[in-house]
């Protein structure tokens, strides 16, 4: 059989989805029969790895590397037996675990959809999709997570949703909340907010630093991080949300020592993540121009939105307690799925699987401000300075195409600096920004001043943005295509080199 597969590529665990016979997104279990696959790789050699449960098992070992989605598109780097991976690599050696297991349990597949936080980055995009790429994937089409999620719940509410939706989605690493108008299987997303380093991850942190604290009180020494590491936090934190304390036992050089944590302790270690979380959620509806009432129901994504009190938190800013009627670690890759279908050529899905997701629709918008760097005149200092101008603005539908006409400053001119930015707010201050692509026009000698230069991003349903700076006179370009790994070459690792162990 050949399939349309969805992937969730989770900072803590990846999941993957197919359509069963009957038009019903699955997941496909992975060789050990499990739902979700941790998000760990594990170095054994200079050639060969393990990847998901075995791995994790070795956390916090050297060579062993967990949360890279984390620095996605980042600096960092994870070197094992002389091999420096980069959060790149070791995405693209996941994602070809996870193809391949798929594969063995599912026969071929002809094309994926691997999910993004709805915040992230750019680069971290490109890297994502890089990844995939390497990985062997055929990935024509991307979905931001909450829509994904957004996606499966209205196939799979049990009655047609008709109205505006919030989806939290508080994972391992990645916090989204975007607001959804959902008609029938018509998913558009109004608003969304979020931080790509919030999460789970954080909480595991606040509670080994309680431990630490309370070890010191008991022993009056410091706890070693091995005798009590993130993944017993993990543990314990999972137990948190089932029950109001838990026993910790640590065993260490001088014996054992037993005390207990209680939930209250820990849920006011994590209330400034809670606090931000609310904060973007606030900020989510007026983005939308809504308020709390607007919201016709909530709906959980992510591990972590099982924490009480987080649940607590969504019901104090939304009005409303929150629903979770479907496993919040495996939605994204449901409703991925669902996408991956609808976005197909069709050639490889039954009539009823056709039928399932024939009327879907889904309509994104930009999670971020895109400008331009061009230098004007400063009036209240009465001279030139450099700027940003927005030319995307955050919450843009898309597709979209937009333009603004900037004007050379010099007689003679021959070159502009084409700049491509990115920001989080509305800046005008150059400093404030990040540029994710620079390059130049050469323009012909000997002409005056004031020359037209239109500057036009063209955003597209893939979160391609094609960049064109033109110069109007002669209509000589400079173009580049941002995401879907088409901007930055990574010049990387080798993932053909490594076998699973
Ligand atoms: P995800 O990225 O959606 O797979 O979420 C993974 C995160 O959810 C990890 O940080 C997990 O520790 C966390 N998580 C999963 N189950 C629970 C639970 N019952 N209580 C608290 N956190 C959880």
């Amino acid at each position: 059989m050949t399939n349309y597969i969805g992937i969730d590529l989770g900072t803590t665990n990846s999941a993957v989805s197919k359509l069963d016979e009957t038009g019903r997104p699955i997941i496909v279990h992975n060789p050990h029969g499990s739902n979700i696959t941790p998000s760990v790789i594990s170095f054994s050699s200079a050639k060969k790895y393990d990847v998901g449960e075995v791995a994790r098992k070795s956390l916090g070992e050297p060579n062993t590397f967990g949360r890279f989605k984390r620095d996605m598109g980042g600096k960092a780097e994870f070197e094992a037996f002389g091999t420096k991976h980069t959060p790149e690599s070791l995405s693209a050696l996941l994602l070809k675990k996870l193809k391949e297991d798929s594969e063995s349990t599912i026969g071929d597949i002809e094309e994926a959809v691997v999910t993004i936080p709805a915040n992230f980055a750019n680069e971290a995009r490109e890297a994502t999709l890089n990844a995939a790429r390497k990985a062997g994937l055929n990935v024509k089409h991307i979905i931001n997570e909450p829509t994904a999620a957004a996606l499966y719940y209205a196939f799979h509410s049990g009655r047609e949703l008709d109205g505006t939706y919030a989806v939290y989605d508080l994972g391992g690493g990645t916090f989204d909340v975007s607001i959804i108008s959902v008609h029938g299987k018509n998913v558009e997303v109004l608003a969304t907010e979020g931080v790509s380093k919030l999460g789970g991850d954080d909480f595991d942190k606040a509670l080994q630093k309680i431990v630490a604290q309370k070890y010191k009180e008991e022993t009056g020494f410091d706890l070693e991080p091995e005798d009590y590491n993130l993944i017993d936090a993990e543990e314990d934190k999972k137990s948190l949300s089932r029950r109001e304390t838990v026993k910790i036992g640590i065993r260490s050089a001088g014996g054992r020592t037993n005390f207990e944590v209680q939930q209250k302790d820990f849920e006011e270690a994590i209330s400034s993540f809670i606090a931000q979380t609310e904060m973007l959620c606030e900020t989510a509806l007026d983005d939308a121009n809504l308020a709390p009432s607007d919201i016709s129901e909530v709906f959980l994504v992510g591990g972590s939105s099982r924490i009480p009190c987080i649940q607590k938190s969504v019901e104090r800013v939304f009005k409303r307690e929150p629903v979770s009627f479907a496993n919040p670690d495996e939605v994204v890759a449901l409703g991925a799925a669902l996408y991956a279908a609808y976005k197909s050529d069709g050639k490889f899905l039954n009539s009823i699987q056709k039928q399932s997701v024939e009327k879907i629709s889904v309509a994104e918008i930009t999670s971020k401000f895109f400008g331009t760097i061009s230098v004007g005149m400063d009036n209240a200092r009465d001279q030139l300075a450099r700027g940003n101008s927005i030319i995307i603005e955050k919450g843009e539908k898309i597709p979209c195409t937009k333009e603004e006409s900037f004007f050379t400053m010099g007689e003679g001119q021959t070159a502009v600096n084409c700049v491509v930015t990115e920001s989080n707010t509305k800046e005008t201050d150059p400093k404030f920004v990040k540029i994710i692509w620079e390059g130049d026009l050469e323009l012909p000698a000997g002409r005056p001043a004031n020359q037209e230069i239109v500057v036009r991003f063209s955003y597209d349903q893939n979160q391609t943005m094609k960049c064109s700076f033109i110069d109007v006179e002669t209509d000589k370009k400079t173009e580049v295509d941002l995401s879907m790994g088409k901007g930055k070459e990574s010049a990387d690792v080798d993932i053909d080199k490594f076998m699973v162990e």
